[in-house]
């Protein structure tokens, strides 16, 4: 049987028959939901289920981040490795953060699920082979907070990226997907300064924050017609003021801003931030407008690693759509796809209900998950053979991230 067939058959062995292990780390994680920088049970139970597995793990806990782990393996099948041929690493992330009031409702238990699985069956692959063309190693990185924070654009800015050389996830939806186009976001907050008075008896005496608000809640509303159909911009009013016999001197809006492309955000940005300070010269106040540290990018495409995702993918009976529903959402993978080749699939889950619902939260956390989790780390895996066994799928896999980031920057 051909090598690479030999591997695939292997992976999927392994991840069968820790089956049960991989259900209840799942479960578990879904049962304790934590929110985004809080995930301290999922990241002790994750860093347990990879020192169980194998005391060839070398396993971080608390790597570069409170709640981040780092479990590594490799290097093998490196006859080339006295030639000084550096080591292909392979990364498989997990999130694991839950949403406030709603728990587990984007799956991210399921993607630590995807992610451990994934990485024990390569490891099976490899454990079989003495030859490849290059030597392999994994690394599983625990990656927080994808919920509120970017996690992921921090352990970039840590470092935690630069030895590795693909990296592989995937994200539970309502259909399976290679590829999703995903928007990036930029969340800005905005607080205007007025001055306090009474509303009736002194209402000029005032700087009414509350008009600066409402004047910028409207000029955003009327921009948005000047934009083009696939940007976003959506928001809040975070603080309204105190009382209705006050003047409001403070208020503080909250809003989103999304484009498909890097490059076009920074125009949404200034045609936003135009209608923050006119909201402001128009009233009077003064104005804050602040970013948070971390803005998500749109993910790059990786034609390569689609194509062999699907066929494995195909292989284990997932039915791939013709034409895959458009997505709105962000995702701090799309930072590490400017870093790293990679691939960030959607999953089928057995169900059409929406993330972030009730109803996502039950599916997420249901015995009826499982076959499609576990073959969605299969074909993540057999993917990561298909690659680590052909120099010529590696380099190609490598010139596609080049042109696609070339494309996003031009
Ligand atoms: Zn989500
Ligand atoms: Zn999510």
């Amino acid at each position: 049987m051909e090598r690479v067939q030999q591997m695939k058959e292997s992976l999927q062995m392994r991840i069968d028959a820790h089956r049960d292990e991989l259900h209840s780390l799942s479960r578990d994680i879904w049962s304790r939901p934590e929110l985004a920088c809080e995930e301290t049970h999922a990241h002790d139970r994750l860093v347990r289920f990879f020192t169980e597995e194998d005391q060839a793990w070398k396993v971080q806990s608390h790597y570069k981040l409170p709640t981040a782990f780092r479990a590594s393996w490799g290097p093998v099948g490196g006859g080339d490795d006295e030639k000084g041929e550096p080591a292909v690493n392979v990364g498989f992330l997990c999130e694991y953060d839950a949403l406030p009031s709603i728990g587990h409702a984007c799956g991210h238990n399921l993607i630590a699920e995807v992610g451990a699985a994934a990485a024990v069956g390569l490891k099976a692959a490899l454990e079989s082979q003495t030859e490849l063309p290059v030597p392999v190693k994994i690394t599983v990185l625990g990656t927080p907070a994808e919920e509120a924070v970017g996690g992921k654009i921090d352990l970039i800015n840590a470092g935690a990226f630069d030895d590795v050389h693909l990296v592989l996830m995937a994200h539970p939806a309502q259909q399976d997907a290679s590829f999703l186009p995903t928007v990036t976001i930029e969340e800005v907050s905005v607080k205007y300064h007025g001055k306090a008075s009474h509303a009736s008896a002194y209402p000029w005496e005032g700087v009414n924050a509350l008009d600066a608000a409402v004047l910028a809640y409207n000029n955003l509303s009327a921009l948005r017609q000047q934009l083009k159909p696939e940007w976003r911009l959506h928001g809040i009013i975070k603080h309204g003021g105190v009382k209705p016999n006050i003047i409001p001197a403070y208020t503080e809006l909250e809003f989103y801003l999304r484009t498909p492309l890097l490059k076009d955000l920074q125009y949404l940005k200034a045609k936003a931030e135009a209608c923050f300070r006119a909201a402001a010269v128009a009233t009077g106040c003064q104005v804050e407008i602040i970013y948070p540290a971390n803005s998500y990018s749109n993910i790059l495409p990786n034609a390569t690693l689609s194509k062999l995702y699907e066929k494995n993918g195909k292989a284990l009976g997932i039915q791939f759509a013709e034409q895959p529903a458009s997505f709105c959402g962000s995702t701090d993978f799309g930072n590490v796809s400017f870093i790293v080749p990679g691939i960030h699939p959607f999953f089928y889950i057995g169900t059409d209900v929406l993330n972030h619902t009730e109803d996502y939260t039950k599916a997420a956390g249901a015995e009826k998950a499982q076959l499609y989790t576990l073959r969605t780390a299969k074909a993540l895996a057999m993917t990561a053979v298909d690659v680590v066994c052909s120099s010529d799928l590696l380099r190609q896999v490598r010139e596609d991230f080049s042109l696609a980031k070339l494309k996003q920057e031009t």
